[in-house]
């Protein structure tokens, strides 16, 4: 943490709290009941602001496995930021690593690692960020370098607190809880990739850690669940991809649906895909009968100094 001012601390623990809160604050639609305006505005949320997470904060900021306008860039890091999902140097920092040093002991939140059972669920559901985990031990020098994107990443609590706000004004008390019932759904649906998808699931891919195809993690973090062609395509901009006897069929991802709507719409270019012959090669079944030694993740380069 030596890198770290004390204000940059002082706001990064502001995340964590702010989700503890959230958890709380969900209780409120017990009290006030739902709308069906509210349970719109809380399925509204939920899409937008995972979106922004899989879309942006994943596959755009952290894989660039798609360009786009900055502008775009910084407006999606801010609604992504309003999920409570911290700044963008953070989530990038995290992700990166867990890439690095996926289900060994230096991955943050493997629930593969230092526990067991329903510890090491808790551990990858969220129970890291609750330990010295929390602060990534480098900031990626790309996310760090563009002011815009650092002053979003140190102020990532000010998009929640003013989409908390705005909730307030549209319904009282009742959209309030609609938002915070929203965004901590949302949190338990992007650690799902943490924790599901490297337990249960396929692995039609050959890759050096646990990560699985997790079909109902899929449809929580519309089409991140499909994380074990992730890891062994990580640039991919399309994740809902597998092999079935021996060959290869897409899957549903919303995400990739979105980021197609972008291109069509002219804010996304150079969609990032592997070739069928290359899906072929590192499938499960090529490697059946084969003696080639198991490929290691090459795609992903250090964006650390
Ligand atoms: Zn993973
Ligand atoms: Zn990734």
């Amino acid at each position: 943490m030596r890198q770290y001012s004390p204000l940059t601390i002082i706001f990064y623990i502001i995340g964590p709290i702010l989700i503890i809160f959230s958890h709380f604050g969900s209780l409120l639609v017990f009290k006030t009941g739902l709308s069906w305006g509210a349970i719109v505005w809380i399925v509204f949320l939920y899409l937008i602001r995972m979106l922004g997470t899989t879309g942006i904060y994943h596959r755009l900021l952290t894989h660039k496995s798609y360009q786009a306008p900055a502008l775009f860039l910084w407006l999606g890091c801010i609604v992504t930021a309003s999920a409570g999902q911290m700044g963008p140097s953070w989530w990038k920092a995290h992700h990166m690593n867990h890439h690095q040093h996926s289900d060994k002991e230096l991955d943050g939140h493997s629930p593969n690692t230092r526990f067991q059972g329903i510890r090491a669920f808790y551990w990858s559901q969220g129970g890291w960020l609750l330990s010295s985990e929390f602060f990534p031990a480098k900031l990626p020098r790309d996310v760090e370098n563009d002011k815009v994107l650092k002053v979003i990443d140190r102020l990532h609590f000010v998009p929640v607190l003013s989409l908390a706000a705005l909730s307030y004004f549209i319904g009282g008390m009742e959209y309030l809880g609609a938002f915070f019932f929203s965004t901590t759904l949302l949190f338990h649906g992007v650690q799902t990739v943490n924790s599901l998808s490297h337990i249960v699931g396929d692995r039609p891919f050959i890759t050096n850690e646990f990560s699985r195809n997790n079909a109902f993690v899929a449809f929580l973090t519309l089409g991140e669940g499909w994380h074990n062609l992730h890891h062994a395509f990580q640039s991919s901009s399309r994740h809902g991809i597998t092999i079935r006897s021996g060959r290869v069929v897409y899957l549903p991802d919303p995400t990739y649906s979105f980021i197609k709507a972008l291109e069509f719409l002219g804010l996304a270019s150079k969609l990032r895909m592997p070739t069928e012959t290359d899906l072929l090669a590192r499938s499960q079944c090529s490697f059946e009968h084969s003696e080639l030694p198991v490929p290691v993740e090459t795609s992903i380069v250090s964006v650390y100094e």
